[in-house]
């Protein structure tokens, strides 16, 4: 595949943006290879500055349930873009989208509408800080939260509760506030709280762990969360940024039995334009400004153009676009793996509903960080090249999950499927 244009365009981004990308993910360091420049996307298709169409299943990273470019959210988003791009002022869209979301997250009597999912967390945890007057969090390694200073935390060496930073420039201070937790492991979060129990504001977690694989969670474990957290008056916070409106049944926590305090969202609720938002019954989303004494506020919250294409993105979800995406996931997680153990190969597919991931090692799916094979990265990396070489696109990150989403249909499943076969079938030729 000619990707020259696409090199020249990096080689020259290179001179003007850090590593030619603005988000680290893109950049294609872990697969050893350069960003592809995209000209254009339609369904499930992208078509990149040198001409080349690809299979997406990267779909911006989870926000497009509907495929790229979906006609109905295009009209949607044009048809408002008549009337202004922002208005710094309410507007009934904003009414419109926080009602289909609070249908499908019923423990929210109200919403509040931001920009990113870093944001949505990032406000949450500022929230339930401000309504517990507590300071300390405790959050799960492999879980993340976007770049937010507080959570972008993990353990360090051995069993140490208090997290080291994950980057340079988060104030010892902040790092000291966050408790790190192994995932799946109700004992340890019991520890904390006979430790901290008083000075815990929140538990932090994504009820479906998908940044760092797909780390499909008990729903004990979190039933467990739900009971510590009443037991210590603490405020149990789901991250659904990426898990929220994948599932027919409702959200990861619905599946699980389990209704949080405070529930963060993003990606498909903005379907492909920025949206994050938080929500949480009356008495907690009531101590937020202009009701309240907690601030938070932004320039673009609850933007138009946002809020149309997020509406018209849950108009669309109904009952048969999940059972549709449903469908082609169980044929590509059957297919898939067939392929895969008939080539010996040391990963399977996991999967849930329309998210899956390539799980390193032919045993039981890792469900916590510390589980998942130390060469993962490697194993991957020559898996996505020769797809890529094919004609279907994955994420350039071993730790990153796949997404289908309502423009696929079961030739891309198979195509990508055969692809896998042909891929690894060279590589074994080739050693
Ligand atoms: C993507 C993601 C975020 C961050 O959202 P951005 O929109 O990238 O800021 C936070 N939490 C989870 C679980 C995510 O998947």
């Amino acid at each position: 595949m000619n990707r020259s244009k696409s090199d020249a365009l990096h080689h020259e981004a290179l001179s003007h943006l850090v590593g030619g990308v603005n988000s680290p993910v893109r950049a294609f360091k872990s697969v050893h290879g350069n960003p592809i420049y995209f000209e254009k996307a339609s369904g499930a298709h992208v078509t990149d500055v040198d001409g080349n169409v690809l299979v997406d299943f990267v779909q911006s990273w989870g926000p497009l349930i509907h495929g790229h470019s979906h006609p109905k959210i295009i009209d949607a988003v044009h048809e408002k873009m008549l009337n202004g791009t922002s208005f710094g002022a309410p507007h009934l869209g904003e009414i419109e989208l926080a009602k289909r979301v609070k249908k499908r997250f019923p423990h929210m009597d109200k919403v509040r509408f931001v920009s990113s999912g870093t944001e949505a967390v990032m406000s949450a945890v500022r929230l339930a800080r401000g309504y517990t007057g507590r300071d300390m969090l405790v959050k799960f390694e492999g879980c993340y939260h976007g770049h937010v200073d507080s959570l972008m935390v993990s353990s360090g060496s051995g069993l140490a509760t208090f997290g080291i930073a994950s980057s340079p420039g988060i104030p010892q201070k902040t790092v000291a506030t966050t408790l790190i937790c192994p995932l799946d492991d109700l004992d340890a979060v019991k520890f904390l709280f006979e430790e901290h129990g008083d000075d815990i504001a929140a538990v932090v977690i994504e009820p479906l762990p998908a940044n760092n694989g797909l780390l499909i969670q008990r729903p004990e474990f979190l039933s467990g969360l739900r009971t510590l957290c009443d037991a210590h008056e603490s405020l149990l916070i789901f991250d659904e940024v990426i898990s929220g409106f994948r599932f027919k049944k409702g959200s990861y926590g619905d599946l699980c039995g389990v209704t949080p305090d405070l529930t963060a969202l993003g990606k498909v609720i903005g379907g492909g334009l920025p949206v994050g938002a938080y929500g949480a019954r009356h008495e907690i989303m009531e101590q937020l400004s202009p009701l309240g004494p907690v601030y938070q506020a932004g320039t673009l919250s609850g933007n138009p153009l946002a809020m149309a294409a997020g509406a018209t993105t849950l108009d669309l979800l109904d009952g048969e676009a999940y059972d549709y995406m449903e469908k082609l996931g169980a044929l590509l997680e059957e297919r898939m793996n067939i392929v895969l153990e008939k080539h010996g190969h040391p990963m399977r597919l996991v999967r849930m509903e329309s998210l899956f991931w390539f799980s390193p090692g032919d045993g039981k799916p890792a469900i916590r960080a510390d589980q998942i094979a130390k060469d993962a990265a490697n194993l991957y990396a020559d898996v996505h090249h020769s797809l890529l070489n094919r004609g279907y696109m994955l994420a350039p990150s071993a730790y990153e999950i796949g997404f289908i989403s309502t423009s696929h249909d079961s030739s891309h499943i198979l195509g990508l499927v055969t692809a896998m076969d042909e891929a690894l079938t060279e590589m074994e030729l080739t050693p």
